[in-house]
């Protein structure tokens, strides 16, 4: 398997794949981003091929919700925001001239709401005294921010000494909260600041190098949404492809010969198979678990689809009558951290022209989500609206109508992303996106860009590449 440049992969995006004068019929099972790239890449090179989703609609884990909502607004139950820095991304969103606004991160007019005391980011970026953290004398007076600089600095070095492979081999042993505390010497009450400000305090015992490659990429700097709704990137795909897309159609088992592969799929209308020539998975692991595989896979595969870990995420949406954070509280856009059950605000920017807003009222990860699934959806929304009126009472008043997402409960996806735990990236990485005879895979845990739709679009890239060679 060749690796490709970003430059070879802009260059397939723009220009496709050169038509092929031995068209093959290749089945993808998945209509996510990973999907959709594969089969329009495919077809357009004069291959066959056939999306299987067991869903009504494109797009997987990019949902843009628009019911319960009203007057024309949505809410982004998956992917909400896009780093410029994804170059693939954005030339899909380029050449399908889908408009974009900038996505705000860091507001200095935000709350940091902590231990009961609201305050404003700023004030709390001034003055980092104002955070009552059990940190050591040399850290005291620092920022998070500041520490988390100088503790990555050695290794932004090393990236740009010698590229990724040496920091791959020397940190992938480290979750996060290990370089924090074994490779720094951080304080209990740094690591907890930097938990908290961070949003890392779920993740701390992730890979060290998923979080590594998000700060030396700087994809939370410099962001875009789609103001149509992230749905319109995987839509843009339909005109091309929607002739090509069994709905519906929930892949149950995967059998393959020398010559062939069979994918076996359940409908409401009973069990069907489709034969073809190669096929190209793009099912996450936790749905890969529970699909029969008649002829085993190898030692190695089996283990990496076993193994590899998903993360939990949670959100739940707050309608609001009118947009009380900008017109009473000078807030537009970004989002508030606390250390309530719902962690994580985030303040939409799109419907401003209604007058009413849908609040991202809690985004969570990990543990954090895993208990809000528990819960019944009334209680998710009233328990979500008790914690926001804690720092916006307004919401009392403003609130209309409520939903949630949890995506380790969603069946096509049983987790929101893969997150590697210490040493799998060196374990599992090369079997994850290695082909099994005539079977492909892609999906953003087969990249290294791993819950964005980046890796997504780059393994679908990969995969269609693998089989036009083929
Ligand atoms: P999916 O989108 O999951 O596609 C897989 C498809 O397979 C689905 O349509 C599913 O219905 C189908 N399927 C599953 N099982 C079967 C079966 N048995 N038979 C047939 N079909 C099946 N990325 C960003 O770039 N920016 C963000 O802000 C961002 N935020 C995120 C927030 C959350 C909460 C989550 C969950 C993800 C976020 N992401 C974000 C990541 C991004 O959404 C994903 O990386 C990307 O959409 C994954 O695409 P995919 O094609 O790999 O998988």
């Amino acid at each position: 398997m060749n690796a490709m440049s970003l430059g070879d992969d802009l260059a397939l995006i723009q220009g496709g794949l050169p038509h092929t004068g031995a068209p093959q019929k290749v089945i993808i099972v998945g209509a996510g981003m990973a999907g959709l790239v594969a089969a329009d890449l495919l077809l357009k090179a004069g291959h066959d091929p056939i999306v299987l989703e067991a869903q009504q609609r494109v797009g997987g884990r990019i949902y843009t919700m628009r019911e319960p909502f009203t007057h024309g607004l949505h809410a982004e139950a998956g992917a909400m925001r896009i780093p410029r820095a994804h170059a693939l991304t954005m030339a899909y969103i380029e050449k399908f001239g889908l408009p974009t606004a900038d996505f705000t991160m860091g507001n200095p007019n935000n709350f940091v709401h902590f231990d009961g005391v609201k305050r404003r980011m700023a004030e709390v970026a001034a003055n980092p005294h104002l955070l009552p953290f059990d940190v050591s004398l040399n850290e005291s007076g620092k920022t998070a921010a500041q520490l988390w600089d100088e503790a990555l600095r050695p290794v932004t070095d090393m990236i740009e000494r010698g590229g990724w492979a040496d920091v791959y081999a020397y940190y992938d042993q480290y979750s996060v909260r290990e370089f924090l505390e074994d490779v720094n010497g951080w304080s209990e009450g740094a690591i907890e600041m930097f938990g908290l400000l961070f949003n890392q305090e779920s993740l701390m015992n992730s890979s060290f190098l998923e979080l590594l490659r998000e700060e030396a990429g700087g994809y939370y700097t410099n962001m875009v949404y789609l103001t149509q709704g992230t749905d319109s990137l995987p839509r843009a795909f339909m005109p091309a492809l929607c002739d090509r897309i069994r709905f519906g159609a929930k892949m149950t088992a995967i059998d393959q010969d020398p010559a062939s592969v069979t994918v076996h799929y359940q409908t409401l209308a009973g069990r069907r198979s489709i034969t073809g020539d190669r096929a190209i998975l793009t099912v996450p692991f936790p749905v890969l678990r529970h699909v029969e595989v008649l002829k085993p896979f190898t030692r190695a595969k089996q283990r990496a689809i076993r193994q590899l870990k998903y993360d939990a995420s949670a959100k739940i949406f707050l309608q609001c009558r009118r947009r009380f954070w900008e017109q009473d509280e000078d807030i537009t856009g970004g989002g508030t951290t606390t250390d309530l059950a719902v962690r994580n605000l985030y303040y939409p920017e799109h419907g401003r022209e209604t007058g009413r807003g849908v609040l991202l009222a809690s985004y969570t990860w990990s543990e954090d989500a895993q208990r809000w699934g528990s819960l019944t959806e009334h209680d998710r929304l009233s328990q979500a609206i008790e914690n926001v009126a804690q720092i916006h009472p307004q919401i009392l008043e403003e609130f209309e109508v409520g939903a949630s997402w949890m995506w380790h409960d969603d069946e096509f996806a049983g987790g929101a992303f893969a997150l590697f735990d210490p040493g799998q990236q060196t374990q599992l990485h090369d079997h994850i996106i290695a082909p099994e005879g005539r079977i492909h895979f892609a999906g953003e845990h087969a990249s290294l860009s791993h819950a964005w739709i980046q890796g997504a679009i780059e393994s679908g890239l990969r995969s269609a590449r693998e089989v036009h060679r083929a």
